[in-house]
């Protein structure tokens, strides 16, 4: 296989990391854009002067061999290590690290919103929300959220017929620091408006002190999509302090929106890839609303754009 072959990855969440990781590995240039000022994804750390949330996935769990593989070679290299029992492990020191840790010595650019793909004669270009045109790229992997991948599709005039079947429900996210401290790690009421009360400084590698990270359920979230954040803060705070069983003295309280948090209807393939286009579609909303399910897609979409350039898998 020639090595001066190139991909765009769209997205530096799991799914697009997991792209990323194995076309370099095989020798491909791989070129990463990501709208955030980190790369991560729903894998996300907030950080508030010395205050730290993990505000959207809180553990990662393995189901098959590939990711189980990749758990342990992270909790070997001190990336993962054990939090709350039950299989759950945890990116060390935040939750980016297993991302980051995959895209390690790889080209990735931050804070570019990718607005358009474009494709002339076999090249592909990839334009940014403020007009800057990067390429060409000999195939493009887009792995955001399916309806925003679906959204560029629609703007550049593209598809990938299958990736309107898929949905995710919103979900709340309210940070809070307390004075008062509190003992339980994670506590998983899964009842309207809870779903999961989880303290960030039980899990290894965090800053001590009283910080709490809740996921409201995703009913909730979806009735109270867009209320705003004052609203929500001061519904799912004293719920919060119901199954706590006591009462919080919160010193911060912020509330963050996922739209697109779990996936409820996942596609039920793998990925999406036309190899008379060399496009391509991954993340979790392939396989269902895990890290896991984002790895495993990203993963199988590298193999395809591997196989279609006719190189090793
Ligand atoms: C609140 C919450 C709790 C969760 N809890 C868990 C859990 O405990 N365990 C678990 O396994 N999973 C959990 N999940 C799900 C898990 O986080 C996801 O399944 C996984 O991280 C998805 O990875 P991804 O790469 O498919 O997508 P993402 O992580 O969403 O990555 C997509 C990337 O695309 C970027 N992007 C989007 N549009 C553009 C654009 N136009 N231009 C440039 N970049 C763009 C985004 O910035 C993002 O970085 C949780 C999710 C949330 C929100």
């Amino acid at each position: 296989m020639s090595d001066c072959r190139s991909v765009a990855i769209l997205g530096a969440g799991m799914a697009g990391a997991a792209v990323a990781r194995r076309l370099a590995d095989a020798g491909l240039a791989v070129q990463v854009f990501d709208k955030g000022r980190t790369v991560g994804g729903r894998m996300a750390t907030r950080r508030d002067g010395t205050l730290q949330f993990d505000h959207g996935a809180q553990f990662m769990r393995a189901h098959g061999p590939a990711f189980e593989k990749r758990l342990e070679d992270w909790a070997g290299r001190g990336i993962a290590a054990p939090w709350a029992g039950a299989g759950r492990r945890i990116g060390i020191p935040d939750m980016t690290a297993p991302v980051r840790d995959l895209l390690t010595g790889l080209s990735v650019a931050s804070r570019i919103t990718i607005a358009r793909i474009a494709r002339t004669g076999s090249a592909w270009y990839v334009e940014t929300a403020s007009n800057a045109v990067h390429g060409p790229f000999d195939a493009v992997a887009i792995t955001f959220p399916a309806p925003q991948g679906r959204a560029l599709l629609d703007r550049s005039g593209y598809a990938l017929p299958g990736i309107e079947r898929a949905a995710y429900a919103p979900c709340w996210s309210l940070m809070v620091a307390a004075e008062n401290g509190v003992t339980q790690a994670l506590i998983e009421p899964r009842a309207d408006p809870i779903a999961l009360i989880a303290a960030d400084a039980s899990k290894p590698g965090r800053p001590p002190g009283s910080r709490l990270t809740i996921h409201a359920t995703a009913d909730w979230s979806r009735n109270h999509l867009e209320d705003a954040q004052d609203a929500v803060a001061a519904a799912l705070l004293p719920a919060a302090e119901y199954h706590l069983g006591l009462a919080l003295r919160p010193s911060y309280v912020e509330a963050h929106r996922w739209r697109y948090a779990q996936v409820e209807h996942p596609l039920g393939r793998a990925n999406l890839y036309d190899p008379t286009l060399r496009l391509g579609a991954a993340g979790d909303w392939c396989l269902g609303a895990r890290i896991e399910a984002a790895y495993d897609s990203g993963s199988v979409l590298a193999t395809a754009i591997l196989a279609d350039f006719g190189g090793p898998v």
